[in-house]
């Protein structure tokens, strides 16, 4: 049902009590290493959701690899086309956390960046199968492209997360039938801080005037607006009590993804529905600690809201 391109991480999470200074090294008092990445943790979400998952990209032949690799499996998505690269280790994100939470991380994508355009074009036959397509921005733009135009001509649909937020090009909106930005990524964008109804609005459309057609921007514990070229409207988030947001964004996308690729069509009170329905997956992912770990089962989902 949905087909993830992205990125496969191994999250190394290191505990300090003060964030060490430049030229200063100082014990830590904890070391957890965690399967991470934007691309796999969506994978994951919508796993959890009941969809049938192809995750697409790029791992070193190392051990953090295998370990990537069978964690996906646990959830019964399909790794089969995910490639060994020789050339480039697993990507690794180093994260260092303070007593307060507070955090510093520095990405290494490594085999993340290997993911070109030989790779796509072999993965057509996985594009055509799905129903929708989903990438972010932790792999390369190029292949992105090339994955949404094989998408468009198969007539499936397709998602783009714009994150980690940078400038994108007209073209690559152009081929995303929904863009979904945080409000930080919706700023580098657009130029406009989502605060007020009237700079949501605003900033929604220019994504619009860029090629979009279904622009979601999710704005934390306020919950998400929805546009299109004639509506708008802002679906408000649950009440719950957060305690670690990591992986919110994640939960969102794959819920969303989830959701649409149970529909045959995609409009607006489609589009209402699917925020609806993420925003009580993510608001479950944000009252658990961690990224995957947080991430609900529909089970969970239907536990806590019902059906
Ligand atoms: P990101 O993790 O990419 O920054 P957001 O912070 O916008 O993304 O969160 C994504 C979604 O997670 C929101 O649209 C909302 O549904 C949910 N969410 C985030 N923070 C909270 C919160 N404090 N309470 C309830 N829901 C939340």
């Amino acid at each position: 049902d949905v087909c993830v391109l992205g990125s496969l991480n191994m999250d190394l999470v290191i505990n300090v009590d003060k964030i060490p200074a430049v030229g200063e090294t100082i014990l830590a008092n904890g070391f957890m290493k965690f399967p991470g990445g934007k691309g796999a943790n969506q994978a994951v979400a919508a796993a959890r959701l009941g969809s049938r998952v192809i995750m697409l990209g790029c791992v070193g032949k190392d051990d953090n690899g295998d370990i990537l690799l069978n964690n996906l499996n646990r959830d019964d998505i399909d790794t089969s086309f995910i490639k060994r690269i020789d050339s480039a280790p697993t990507g690794i994100a180093l994260i260092t956390v303070d007593g307060a939470g507070n955090n510093t991380i520095s990405v290494y994508p490594g085999a993340n960046m290997k993911v070109d355009l030989d790779y796509i074009d072999n993965a057509k036959g996985f594009i055509e199968s799905s129903k929708i397509v989903v990438a972010q921005f932790e792999t390369p733009i190029e292949a992105t492209k090339r994955a949404f135009r094989i998408a468009k001509k198969f007539g499936k649909k397709t998602i783009l997360n714009p994150a980690p937020a940078k400038k994108i090009d007209e073209e690559l909106i152009k081929l995303s039938d929904i863009i979904v930005p945080n409000e930080t990524e919706t700023e580098i964008i657009t130029g406009i801080l989502p605060e007020s109804e009237d700079s949501i609005k605003e900033a929604g459309k220019i994504l619009i005037e860029k090629g979009a057609e279904h622009v979601i921007i999710t704005l934390g514990s306020k919950g998400a607006a929805i546009m299109d070229r004639i509506n708008f409207d802002i679906v408000p988030a649950y009440k719950v009590n957060a305690v670690d947001t990591t992986a919110a964004g994640d939960s969102f996308i794959g819920a969303i993804s989830y959701y649409l690729s149970k529909e045959q069509r995609i409009d607006f009170e489609t589009l209402k529905s699917a925020v609806k329905f993420s925003n009580k997956v993510s608001a479950i992912a944000v009252t658990r600690k961690g990224a995957q770990s947080s991430l609900p089962y529909l089970k969970e989902v239907i536990e806590v809201f019902g059906e």
